[in-house]
């Protein structure tokens, strides 16, 4: 828990939103600013700042992520047709909030990474 991140307020249930999944290890909700119709954040609850400052006993975290990743992507029915993973980390990927999330993308034809 960091005091002023608003992830951890999000998690603690101080600020209200969309919430679409929860479990032990990770929160789920849409994106207040959707780029594409299904835009979900999926956060672990501890707080991580950036994929940077992920440390080896965390990999269960990441793992949990993925877990619930694909079971979001099922129940939100875009599994089959694809979609699409996101980790911004740090500045040069503009990097909004810093606690680790994991943006999952999809209901249009996404387009190349070039
Ligand atoms: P990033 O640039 O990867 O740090 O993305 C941060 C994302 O968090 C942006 O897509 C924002 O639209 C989203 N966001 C910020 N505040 C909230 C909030 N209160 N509820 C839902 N999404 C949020
Ligand atoms: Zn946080």
């Amino acid at each position: 828990m960091s005091k002023d991140c608003i992830f951890c307020k999000i998690i603690k249930g101080d600020i209200p939103t969309d919430k679409i999944y929860e479990d032990e290890n990770v929160v789920a909700f849409n994106d207040i600013n959707p780029k594409s119709p299904t835009h979900i954040l999926v956060v672990p609850k501890k707080h991580v700042a950036s994929l940077n400052e992920v440390k080896p006993d965390d990999m269960n975290m990441i793992l949990h992520v993925f877990d619930a990743i694909k079971k979001i992507t099922a129940k939100q029915g875009i599994a089959e047709d694809g979609y699409r993973v996101i980790v911004n980390t740090n500045r040069a990927s503009g990097q909004e909030v810093f606690h680790i999330h994991f943006h999952i993308m999809g209901g249009r034809q996404l387009g190349g990474m070039g």
